[in-house]
């Protein structure tokens, strides 16, 4: 703590994590001699720069970027990029220590890292976004390679953005080096199921979760928070399965549509005029509320999609009061640890992000096999490595649970089998 001052965030995973430990170290006690946790603490690399660009009236705006390179005893670092004015180190680094374990978790080789900017894309037109990525690969490139660190998407960066950073690393490097960002457009080498992944992964891990119970999504009422591309995606795969989403969510309010939430409309106003969710409620049969909190609303999967911290012990008990069943993290962090444990406590299902959100990451890594080899599946098949990717996760966690006398906690489960995976490989890897 002393080493990091301010970054709660970062103190918060941290502890998090380390909190499920106990019982590994006790019966590898070689992972402690080998200092495995302090050099997980502390990242390989850390990299902040100055971003100068001009906006539309001609002044000079500076913002700070951020790349910070956990961990890479798996593979290349592998993390999305952040575009949101409350990015700072702090943030970074959260997310990118959960990348470490996220990572491990879906089986693939591929660290950990994460970056991004407090640039905030809001109101900006096409032209300030594309001079601001321009200027942000300017100086990033020079640590990015298909072999070395391959970013990707989140918060703030679409494929807008990763074409406006893709464009700019091959006029800098010369190289058409597809396997450097993922989350690419389908015509310039991205993968299909990309954009879907997160979402639909963790529609898939909750569904794995139910049916540990004998029970599925059929006829369920669903609320996803947020209504960006996670939310989106979750709110399409719970929709597929037969369960009515009824509340989604932004920045600003949230939508109550008892009818069921339309998917193409909200897709229209979000990704194709990169509106607000108040415009998709105009005119509709659902209310918009700046009042309040998207967790009064009474449902049966809950999957906050949004931000971190987003879903406070208040609110985990507003849900457990009103028959949730199953909670997922589609986003990284969103409940609190006091939530978390409300939740368990009650015997509600519970997802946490490391493991139900993995399907985005995944899909990341099957991206760059594709561009490895210079191929490009069907959706169907890129679909069926997803799911096949998110089962696998849901029981690697599970059977780890079990393992450590704990069945049915997700969260020991994924922070152990993540955290074995990326130890044994430093160990083996010597002194990294
Ligand atoms: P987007 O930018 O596409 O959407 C984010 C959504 O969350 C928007 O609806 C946004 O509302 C809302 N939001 C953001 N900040 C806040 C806030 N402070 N309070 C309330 N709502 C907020 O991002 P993604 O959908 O890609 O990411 C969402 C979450 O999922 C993040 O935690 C991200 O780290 C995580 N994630 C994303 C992956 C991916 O593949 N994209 C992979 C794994 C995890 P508004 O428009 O008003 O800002």
């Amino acid at each position: 703590l002393r080493r990091n001052p301010g970054e709660d965030e970062f103190h918060q995973a941290v502890r998090e994590v380390f909190s499920s430990l106990g019982p590994v170290l006790e019966k590898h006690p070689e992972y402690a001699d080998a200092a495995v946790l302090q050099r997980l603490c502390e990242p390989e690399r850390q990299i902040i720069f100055r971003v100068p660009w001009h906006d539309d009236r001609g002044t000079m705006q500076i913002n700070r970027g951020f790349r910070v390179e956990f961990n890479s005893a798996l593979g290349p670092y592998k993390g999305g990029l952040r575009f949101h004015p409350s990015v700072y180190l702090g943030i970074v680094k959260f997310l990118g220590f959960e990348q470490i374990f996220k990572n491990a978790l879906t089986g693939m080789p591929i660290g950990g890292a994460k970056g991004g900017s407090d640039f905030d894309p809001r109101g900006r037109s096409d032209g300030e976004v594309m001079r601001f990525c321009q200027s942000f690969m300017t100086e990033l490139y020079r640590y990015l390679g298909e072999y070395t660190d391959v970013p990707a998407g989140d918060i703030g960066v679409g494929s807008r953005e990763i074409g406006y950073l893709f464009g700019q690393y091959k006029r800098i490097t010369n190289r058409y080096e597809s396997g450097v960002l993922t989350g690419k457009g389908l015509t310039w080498g991205g993968s299909r199921v990309r954009t879907e992944a997160t979402g639909y992964g963790t529609v898939l891990f909750t569904q794995e979760m139910l049916r540990t119970r004998g029970q599925d999504l059929e006829g369920r009422r669903a609320v996803v928070s947020g209504s960006g591309n996670v939310a989106i995606y979750a709110i399409a795969k719970l929709q597929q399965l037969g369960a009515t989403v009824v509340a989604c969510s932004d920045s600003d309010g949230y939508v109550v549509e008892e009818g069921g939430i339309d998917l193409e409309a909200l897709r229209e106003v979000k990704e194709v005029r990169r509106g607000r969710l108040s415009d998709y409620a105009q005119g509709r049969d659902a209310t918009y509320s700046t009042n309040g909190s998207i967790w009064d609303v009474p449902c049966e999967i809950a999957l906050p999609c949004a931000t971190q911290n987003e879903l406070g012990v208040d609110h985990a008990r507003t849900l457990v009061g009103s028959g949730v069943l199953a909670v997922a993290e589609g986003a990284n962090m969103p409940c609190t640890p006091d939530a978390v444990r409300v939740l368990t406590e009650a015997g509600v299902l519970f997802g946490p992000g490391k493991a139900a959100n993995a399907g985005g990451v995944a899909t990341s890594a099957l991206e760059m096999q594709q561009n490895a080899s210079r191929d490009s599946w069907t959706f169907e098949h890129a679909e069926e490595r997803l799911t096949e990717i998110m089962v696998g996760v849901h029981q690697r966690c599970a059977e780890t649970a079990e393992e450590y006398g704990e069945p049915g906690n997700y969260a020991l489960g994924a922070n152990v089998a993540g955290f074995k995976r990326v130890a044994d490989a430093m160990m083996a890897l010597g002194t990294i």
